[in-house]
C-alpha cells in the first residue's frame, strides 16, 4: 500500500462508499491520514469526586445490585442497577438497551459510559464498555453513508498495513528541535489514535505549527512576487516642496500620521513596487495621509487615483483634492456622469492633463486609460476584491498601491488575510478631538426622553443623524423603515427641526443634493439608511441616534459612530435597541466602553468568528483544517517570523536544510 493509492482499492471500500468518501475530500490514502478528527470523546475512567454535573464520562465501580427491567408503555423500558466506587453507591440506569442486562453480573467490575447527574448521584448510561484502554476516541466530521466506526476501521488498517511509516517530514530539523515538534508521522498518528490527552495536545500543536507555517511561507513568496514585479518604478520625491505644503495644512499632522506619510514615501521612492495597508480608526486623517502622497507622486510628473466606494465619497474627496491642490487638474470620474463629461475626463486621463482623479468603480473600466499612473489608493479597501484591485495596478506600469481601510483590521487579520503587504497604522486622533459620549437606551424611552433633548440640541445649532434599522438583503423594507422613521420624527418635531431623508433608491445627484444640503446646515436632522455608513464629513453633526443599533456588528456600529465628533463641539451617540440574544446585549455594552475602533475590532472577531468580518469569500481569507487564526494567533506569529527569516537568504532554495520545504512547496507557490 502506498499513500498515493486510492483509497477505492481498501479493503471494505467499495466504488459507492469511495465516492462518499471523495465528497469529503478523502481520494487517497494520504487524504484519509489526514482527514483528522473534529473532536474527541475521553471515555477515560474518573473517580466520582472529579465529576462535573451533566458531563459525559465514563465510572468504574462494582456491580452491588442485580440489573431489574421495567417496562412502561409499548416499547419503553429502563434497566436499573446500582454499583460501588469506594464508599460511594451510585444508581445506573439505561433507557430502551433491555438486552444489556446479561453484561451486568453481580460483584464484577464495570465501565458504564454515560452522563453524570451529580445531585442524584447516578449516572445514565449510553454504553458498557468492554475495556477502559483506549479511551481517547476520535470523533470525525462524517456524511450519510459513511459511519465513524467504519472511518476508524479504515484508519486502523491503513495504520496497521504501516502506511504511517511512510510519512515523510516537512519540517526542518532545526524547528522541530527549536520548538520541540513531534515529528510528522507520530504527529499524524496521533491526531487519530492519542493514547492520551497529552499525546493528543502534541499532535496538534505540531499539525497547527504545519499547516501556518506552510500558509506564511506562500504569502511571503508572494511578497517577494510582487516586490521583484515593479523593480525599476521609483517615484523622485520632493521633500522640500512637501515640507511646504505640510505646513500651509491648517493643522499640524499628528506623530502616527508623520510616520505613516515617511513609510508610504520610502517605499514610492524606493525601486520596489509598493504594496501597502493604511490603517486608521475612523477620524484618525488617513485622507490627508494619503493627498500628500498623491501630492509627491503628481510633483514627481506621475498620476495619483484614489477610488473610493460611493459617489458621495468621491465627490468628497474631489472637493478637498481641488480645495488642498489648486495648482494641479484633479478629475472626477463616476458612473453618473454625462458622455460629453466623460470624454473630456477620459481624454485627459489618457494625455496625461489631469494629474489627478478620484472616482468610483468607474475609474478601473476598460475605458480608461492613464498616461503615467504612479499612484493608486483605494479608500475603505475591504470593500474591493481581490481582482479589482489587481486591475487597476494593471492600468499603469505596476503603480504603487496604497490600501486604505477605516474599518480597523485586527492584527491578526491583517497578517493572515493580508499578508503579503505592508502595513502601517494611525493609532492616534488628531489632538483636541472629545471622546464621544455613547449611551444605550431601549425603544421605550425614545420618545419620552431622547427626541425631546434632540430637539432641545437642535435649538441650540446641533445636527444630528438618525439611522433607520438595517434589514439584510432587502431594499424594500429598508427604504419602508426610513420613510416611516422619516415621518415619525417629521411629526414629533413639526417646526423645531427640519427633516431630510437619505436611501439607497435616490439618484444619485439626489443623494448628493441632500447631503450637499445637510453639510450646508439647510436640515437639522438626516434621516439615513446605512448609505451613509462610509466617510461622509460633517464635522458639525454631533448626534448619531442608530435605531435597533442591536442589528448592526461592532464594526458598522463604530463607523456610524465615527460621523460625530468631528469637531470642535462635544458628540453622543444613541444606540435605541432593546436586544434579545445576549451577543446584542453584549455589543450595545462594548460600544458604551470604549471608543477604539482596534479593541472593537478584535472584540467583533473573538464574537463572531474571522469569516463573517468581511465574509470569507470576499476577503480572501484562507481557511485552515486544523489551524484557528484567532486561538492560534501565538503560533501563527512564530511562524510568520520563521517563514519570513527562511526568504532573507536569497539562496534558500538551493540549502539542503530547505530540501524539505523546496520539496513541500509546489512551483506554483514559490516560483512562478
Ligand atoms: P479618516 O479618513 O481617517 O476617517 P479624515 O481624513 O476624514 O479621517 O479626517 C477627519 C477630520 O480630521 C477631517 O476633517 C480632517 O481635516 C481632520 N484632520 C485630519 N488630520 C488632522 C490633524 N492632524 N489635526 C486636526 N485635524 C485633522
Ligand atoms: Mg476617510
Amino acid at each position: 500500500m502506498n499513500l498515493t493509492d486510492s483509497i477505492q482499492f481498501l479493503k471494505g471500500v467499495g466504488p459507492k462508499s469511495a465516492e462518499r468518501y471523495q465528497q469529503l475530500g478523502i481520494f487517497t490514502v494520504s487524504d484519509l491520514l489526514t482527514y483528522f478528527p473534529f473532536r474527541y470523546d475521553d471515555f477515560a475512567a474518573k473517580p466520582i469526586f472529579e465529576l462535573i454535573d451533566g458531563e459525559k464520562t465514563t465510572i468504574v465501580g462494582t456491580v452491588v445490585t442485580p440489573a431489574n427491567v421495567s417496562y412502561y408503555g409499548a416499547r419503553r423500558n429502563r434497566l436499573v442497577f446500582k454499583i460501588k466506587q469506594g464508599e460511594a453507591v451510585i444508581s445506573v440506569s439505561f433507557f430502551n438497551q433491555p438486552y444489556l442486562q446479561n453484561k451486568v453480573e453481580l460483584d464484577a467490575e464495570i465501565a458504564i459510559y454515560g452522563k453524570w447527574d451529580a445531585k442524584k448521584m447516578s449516572i445514565t448510561g449510553m454504553k458498557i464498555l468492554a475495556q477502559v484502554e483506549n479511551s481517547f476516541q476520535p470523533v470525525y466530521h462524517v456524511m450519510q453513508g459513511i459511519k465513524q466506526s467504519a472511518l476508524v476501521t479504515l484508519l486502523q488498517a491503513v495504520f496497521d498495513a504501516g502506511v504511517g511509516e511512510l510519512i515523510t517530514e516537512n519540517l526542518p530539523e532545526s524547528l522541530l528541535q527549536k520548538y520541540r515538534l513531534v515529528d510528522r508521522k507520530t504527529a499524524v498518528h496521533d491526531m487519530h489514535f492519542p493514547i492520551d490527552e497529552s499525546a493528543h495536545h502534541q499532535a496538534l500543536r505540531r499539525m497547527k505549527f504545519e499547516e501556518l507555517f506552510y500558509f506564511q511561507l506562500k504569502l511571503q513568496a508572494l511578497r517577494l512576487k510582487d516586490k521583484a514585479l515593479a523593480f525599476g518604478l521609483t517615484i523622485k520625491i520632493d521633500e522640500q516642496l512637501l515640507a511646504v505644503k505640510i505646513s500651509r495644512l491648517p493643522f499640524t499632522l499628528t506623530g502616527a500620521q508623520s510616520q505613516s506619510l515617511r513609510e508610504i514615501l520610502a517605499d514610492m521612492a524606493s525601486p520596489y513596487h509598493m504594496n501597502r495597508l493604511l490603517q486608521g480608526d475612523v477620524g484618525s486623517g488617513k485622507t490627508v495621509v494619503a493627498s500628500l502622497a498623491m501630492y509627491a507622486a503628481v510633483q514627481a510628473g506621475f498620476q495619483a487615483a484614489l477610488m473610493v466606494p460611493t459617489e458621495i465619497l468621491a465627490n468628497q474627496h474631489y472637493e478637498s483634492l481641488q480645495e488642498l491642490f489648486p495648482e494641479f487638474s484633479v478629475g472626477l470620474l463616476t458612473g453618473g456622469m454625462k458622455t460629453a463629461e466623460r470624454r473630456l475626463l477620459l481624454a485627459g486621463l489618457e494625455d496625461g492633463s489631469i494629474q489627478m482623479v478620484t472616482g468610483t468603480h468607474a475609474l478601473i473600466q476598460d475605458a480608461v486609460n492613464y498616461q503615467s499612473l504612479g499612484l493608486v489608493i483605494t479608500d475603505e479597501q475591504h470593500r474591493f476584491g481581490v481582482k479589482q484591485r489587481r486591475v487597476f495596478r494593471e492600468k499603469g506600469q505596476n503603480p504603487d498601491v496604497l490600501m486604505m481601510t477605516a474599518t480597523p483590521i485586527p492584527r491578526t487579520l491583517a497578517i493572515t488575510a493580508f499578508g503579503d503587504m505592508d502595513v502601517s497604522i494611525i493609532n492616534e486622533l488628531p489632538a483636541g478631538r472629545k471622546p464621544i459620549t455613547t449611551r444605550w437606551v431601549k425603544h421605550e424611552q425614545l420618545t419620552p426622553s431622547i427626541l425631546p433633548w434632540v430637539a432641545d440640541e437642535v435649538h441650540k445649532g446641533a445636527q444630528v443623524y438618525f439611522i433607520s434599522p438595517l434589514i439584510e438583503e432587502s431594499e424594500m423594507i429598508d427604504l419602508k423603515n426610513a420613510t416611516d422613521l422619516f415621518e415619525e420624527l417629521t411629526a414629533f418635531f413639526g417646526d423645531k427641526a427640519r427633516v431630510a431623508l437619505l436611501h439607497g433608491r435616490l439618484k444619485n445627484a439626489e443623494k448628493d443634493q441632500i447631503m450637499l444640503a445637510f453639510k450646508a446646515k439647510k436640515y437639522d436632522v438626516l434621516v439615513s439608511t446605512t448609505v451613509i455608513e462610509v466617510g461622509v464629513n460633517v464635522p458639525n453633526a454631533t448626534i448619531m441616534v442608530i435605531m435597533d443599533a442591536d442589528r448592526f456588528g461592532l464594526s458598522q456600529l463604530h463607523q456610524l459612530r465615527g460621523r460625530v465628533g468631528r469637531g470642535e463641539k462635544k458628540s453622543y451617540t444613541i444606540l435605541v435597541a432593546n436586544p434579545k440574544s445576549d451577543g446584542g446585549k453584549r455589543r450595545m455594552q462594548i460600544m458604551t466602553e470604549t471608543q477604539n475602533g482596534f479593541v472593537l475590532a478584535e472584540e467583533d472577531l473573538k464574537m463572531r468568528g474571522s469569516g463573517e468580518i468581511f465574509g470569507t469569500r470576499q476577503s480572501g481569507l484562507p481557511e485552515f483544517s486544523v489551524a484557528d487564526i484567532v486561538n492560534d494567533y501565538p503560533i501563527l506569529e512564530v511562524a510568520r517570523e520563521e517563514a519570513v527569516a527562511i526568504y532573507q537568504d536569497p539562496q534558500w532554495s538551493e540549502k539542503p536544510e530547505n530540501q524539505l520545504l523546496v520539496a513541500s512547496l509546489t512551483e506554483d507557490d514559490v516560483f512562478d
